[in-house]
């Protein structure tokens, strides 16, 4: 058993036909019409489960090396983009730009290539953030139960990865090449991570790739699925929305800021312990907004170029993977949070090899 087997039995269903559940209703188009008595609902049970608190964390882009060919990412193999995978002593120096501004959790990112960004890399990079950082998550190419277990060893401790799209023939046309086409084994990677004994998941959906109400349907079951089965897992999900990019791939299907509240508010009814990221892809006022209707951890501070930080300045401008729209700093989003009555959390666990 999978979730590919929860997934298989619905894929073919309209939104209107899903199953009539507390989920579907939540989701639907006649919610709408409820969104404020949600909205208080889920504000609710934010501050009864996570209080007034925000957790903080940054991306650091380790290489852009790419095999796969999404057509809506800068870093698709066919963009000609200056590639690079940061040296030893470059990591060292952005990472201690990050760990000046305090932040203590950090989400490291590579583009998918097993070849030019081996596992070997990735751990090597690791055991360097283990001095400086607490908590070590990754975004990569999906791996094996053993090679999960290797960088849970090395000092990973969270584990970010987007299906992109639930729609399996959606997902095709998007992913024409690469290794990314194999959808089952990028689908059930979250599983094979909690089995290697990972401490937080974060799963989600690239907004705008298909209908957003469906997504969002099969992005929940599949939260719910992983936390009924590993309970121990701190489990999480993101909302990312489509942003300009190289390739200026056009949006398919717009999502509203109204859905995307929708969307966080349903999230939390449904799910009242789930931890739920907003990044810097949406801009400043509607993050500030969002905060208090469910958002539990934000990033701060980010770029989406491999070294964006201290690299020469001409190589990060034309190699992002793709444009940020809340540019404000750590310290900016330190003040808004205790503004508006939040607590900025800068480090909520230690990993047990941090300072070895
Ligand atoms: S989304 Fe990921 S896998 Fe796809 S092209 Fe971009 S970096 Fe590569």
């Amino acid at each position: 058993m999978s979730f590919y087997n929860i997934y298989h039995k619905y894929k073919n269903c309209s939104f209107e036909e899903l199953p009539n559940q507390e989920l579907t209703k939540l989701l639907s188009l006649e919610a709408e019409k409820s969104l404020e008595a949600m909205a208080q609902k889920a504000k609710t049970l934010t501050l009864q489960n996570f209080g007034k608190t925000i957790s903080l964390y940054t991306p650091l882009y380790l290489s852009n090396y790419c095999e796969n060919e999404c057509l809506y990412c800068g870093f698709n193999a066919n963009n000609k983009i200056p590639r690079r995978k940061l040296k030893i002593d470059e990591l060292k120096k952005e990472a201690k730009f990050i760990a000046k501004t305090g932040l203590q959790h950090i989400l490291i990112l590579t583009g998918e290539s097993k070849k030019l960004s081996p596992l070997s890399y990735i751990k090597e990079s690791v055991k360097i953030l283990n001095k400086l950082f607490s908590s070590i998550s990754i975004e990569i190419y999906p791996l094996s139960q053993t090679e999960y277990k290797e960088l849970i060893a090395a000092g990973v401790d969270g584990l970010t990865i987007y299906q992109e799209v639930y729609s399996q023939s959606e997902y095709k046309k998007l992913h024409p090449a690469g290794p990314k086409q194999d959808y089952q084994f990028r689908l059930d990677a979250p599983e094979r991570a909690a089995r290697a004994g990972i401490r937080t998941i974060n799963i989600g959906s690239l907004l705008g790739l298909a209908p957003w109400r469906k997504e969002a349907f099969f992005m929940l079951k599949h939260a719910e699925y992983l936390q009924n089965k590993y309970p121990e897992i701190e489990m999480s999900i993101s909302l990312p929305r489509l942003r300009p990019q190289f390739n200026n791939f056009q949006t398919p299907y717009e999502v509203s800021d109204k859905n995307i509240v929708q969307i966080i508010t349903a999230a939390r009814i449904f799910m009242p312990r789930l931890g739920i990221t907003l990044s810097t892809r949406e801009n400043s006022q509607l993050r500030n907004n969002l905060i208090k209707l469910g958002i539990t951890k934000m990033s701060a501070g980010s770029t989406t170029a491999v070294g964006g930080h201290t690299l020469e300045k001409t190589y990060i401008k034309n190699s992002l993977q793709f444009e940020i729209s809340d540019k404000r700093d750590v310290s900016q989003i330190k003040i808004m949070l205790l503004k508006e009555g939040y607590q900025p959390v800068l480090k909520d666990w230690v990993g047990a090899l941090q300072n070895e």
